[in-house]
């Protein structure tokens, strides 16, 4: 028998840390947001801080697009290897963006100690590896591209890896990297910032935009209006929704956890680790002994059909967690999918796509997300006030 649907309501609203309210008049403010996800709430984070008047947008309750359906592993490799990335960008985008993304992962540290966030965070080791014979030249190759720039990594044998738990041939090791609880991050900045006084509207769908006497002009499903010097758009996956031109592939992911394990793997309790495959599968434990692992990407984003592939995702990827540890039993607690996307260059997409319009995007595509969104705010920043930024340029629209 079923009882119920999926979500109801005493659960959901005991999970959430706070509910906003919709929108019920017209506002004026000097920058909206849009999207109440990590992204939206670390836009909102840095401007609160350099004292603009700010109001964010959600047309859900804040923090349940994919910011709740993250596995949060901060690496600052990017999905696409360093000496492929090189070749695609130029060596001196591809190393800025591998060395951004490191900083940024000591940036997120700094705000989550800033605002006290209790979200889990904590510094590992990440380590790339592969079981395939196959795929050790690239491993090689990237090893070495990696030294060459100064990266501090390691090489990992067979050996190595069995001590540690893992069933793999080779792998580099890189010395930063994190894993945090997203969700509750981005619940504790957007709380920080409403402190601060930044106004918050859930449940509110922004339909269009109107620019009329250099002003942004938002209108709301609900037919209010928010008037704005400049609009954010942290609107993750759904901005193909606003964007003219395809920035990115969508795709569905899967992933899994555990329940809380008496023992797990050695290798998990002090990196996150993922594979050569493609697409990659990867694997991260929580501070309470649950293993998290994700993978099986399909090409296609049909809410349904994605849904509907669930359990069979569950049994693909437990086969997948026993071939790397024969050791350990991966006892099945939860299961999830979303939408997820890829660039043609594994990088992000920062600015403005229309320089007439002061409307600028903050899109953190792909497996490194959320150390793109914080790498982002600073160049949203710059954007707004019309500054030369380098990431700006790495990572405009028109590239
Ligand atoms: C299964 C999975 C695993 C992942 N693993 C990782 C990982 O390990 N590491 C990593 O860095 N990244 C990972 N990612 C990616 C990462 O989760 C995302 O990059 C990140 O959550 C995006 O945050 P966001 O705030 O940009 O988007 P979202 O969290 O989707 O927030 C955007 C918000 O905008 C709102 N919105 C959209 N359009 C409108 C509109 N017109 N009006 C009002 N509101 C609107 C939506 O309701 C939504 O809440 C993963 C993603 C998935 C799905």
């Amino acid at each position: 028998m079923k009882l119920r649907s999926t979500e109801t309501f005493w659960p959901l609203i005991s999970a959430m840390n706070i509910s906003y309210p919709s929108i019920d008049s017209d506002i004026t403010t000097e920058i909206l947001i849009i999207g109440g996800g990590i992204t939206g709430a670390l836009t909102a984070y840095k401007l609160i801080n350099e004292g603009k008047k700010v109001a964010l947008v959600d047309r859900r309750d804040v923090c349940n697009g994919s910011t709740a359906a993250s596995t949060a592993l901060l690496q600052y490799e990017v999905d696409i290897p360093l000496h492929e990335l090189i070749k695609i960008r130029g060596e001196k985008c591809a190393v800025d963006s591998f060395k951004n993304g490191k900083k940024a992962i000591f940036d997120i540290r700094q705000i989550i100690d800033d605002i006290k966030s209790d979200c889990g965070f904590e510094f590992k080791k990440s380590i790339y590896f592969t079981s395939y014979k196959k795929d050790i030249p690239l491993l090689k190759n990237e090893f070495k591209t990696r030294k060459q720039h100064l990266f501090d990594v390691s090489w990992l044998n067979k050996y190595e890896l069995e001590k540690l738990g893992l069933k793999a041939i080779a792998a580099i090791e890189s010395k930063t990297a994190a894993v945090m609880d997203p969700y509750r991050l981005a619940n504790d900045l957007l709380k920080y910032c409403q402190d601060k006084g930044m106004q918050i509207y859930d449940r509110t769908n922004v339909t269009s935009i109107q620019t009329q006497k250099g002003k942004c002009i938002a209108h709301t499903e609900n037919k209010f209006t928010i008037t704005a010097e400049h609009v954010i758009h942290c609107t993750g996956y759904e901005s193909t929704e606003t964007l003219e031109e395809k920035v990115v592939d969508l795709k569905s992911t899967y992933a899994i956890a555990s329940e809380s394990l008496t023992e797990i793997p050695d290798i998990l309790k002090n990196a996150v680790i993922w594979d050569t495959s493609s697409p990659y599968f990867y694997y991260r434990a929580t501070p309470d002994n649950r293993i998290i692992m994700g993978g099986g990407d399909e090409d296609f984003v049909d809410a349904k059909k994605r849904d509907k592939l669930i359990p069979k995702k569950e049994v693909f990827l437990m086969r997948q967690f026993k071939r790397r540890f024969p050791d350990f039993a991966f006892k099945l607690d939860y299961s999830w999918a979303g939408t997820f996307g890829e660039t043609k260059d594994g990088l992000p997409y920062f600015g403005k796509p229309n320089p007439k319009k002061n409307e600028h995007y903050l899109l953190g595509f792909g497996g490194n997300g959320i150390t793109f969104s914080v790498m982002g705010i600073n160049s949203i920043m710059d954007s707004i006030n019309n500054k030369r930024d380098l990431d700006l340029e790495y990572y405009r629209f028109d590239r």
